[in-house]
């Protein structure tokens, strides 16, 4: 099992080209978090604050340099507890939410840098602004002192991803923002050729998840 983890990281990262690899450890426990460590991995992703909580604050203390990135949705009222633990937000979606983190760094939380979440393939049932709403999100966001550093989308699963992609890309470039989160197990190589900045890939390292 040590080496499988290992080997899989070893076998990834040469076909990520620039892009930082976002290990994503949800639905994992912190047996495997750990063999992801020992073999130098240091950048992860949650998408629950509760299960981050449970599982990164210990392992945090023993690795100082270890980077947690929110890659799901953020509800107002868990803001404080999601900057206790998380170094970087993806999924910044709607302007209550840079309220809310606006009012707690402000009280002395962690300010951490964010990227918009575009909903690239404008469905109803997922997270994120209209590609054509990005602009107004930004200015908000600039406004109230929450630092936007990138785009970060989700493509439809039926359609072809590297055109999302490049629609991402399209955006970033035309708001003059660096970091684009894009890419996940089935679809890391497009990603990667259109430009991603952060890979967010769980199965293709940990194997199936438990939830
Ligand atoms: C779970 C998840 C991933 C990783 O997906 P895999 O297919 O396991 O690589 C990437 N991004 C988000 C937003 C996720 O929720």
């Amino acid at each position: 099992m040590t080496d499988s983890i290992k080997k899989r990281l070893d076998a990834l990262r040469p076909s990520l080209g620039a892009a930082k690899l976002v290990a994503v450890s949800k639905g994992h426990g912190g047996e495997r978090m750990r063999e992801a460590l020992d073999a130098g991995q240091r950048i992860f992703g949650e998408n629950r604050v509760q299960e981050a909580e449970a599982k990164w604050p210990e392992l945090k203390a023993q690795y100082a340099d270890v980077e947690l990135h929110l890659i799901g949705p953020l509800q107002t009222n868990k803001v404080r507890d999601a900057l206790a633990v998380f170094d970087v937000i993806h999924t910044l979606d709607r302007e209550r939410l840079v309220d809310a983190l606006a009012e707690a760094f402000a009280k002395g939380a962690q300010r951490v840098p964010c990227l918009i979440q575009v909903n690239t393939g404008l469905e109803e049932q997922k997270a994120g602004v209209a590609p054509e709403d990005v602009g107004a999100l930004l200015g908000y966001a600039r406004k109230a002192g929450v630092e936007v550093i990138g785009l970060m989308c989700i493509p439809p699963v039926d359609e072809e991803a590297a055109a999302h992609f490049a629609l991402l890309r399209a955006l970033a470039e035309k708001h003059g923002l660096q970091e684009l989160s894009m890419g996940m197990s089935g679809d890391y190589r497009e990603a990667v050729a259109e430009g991603a900045t952060l890979v967010r890939i769980g199965t293709a390292i940990f194997g199936d998840r438990s939830i």
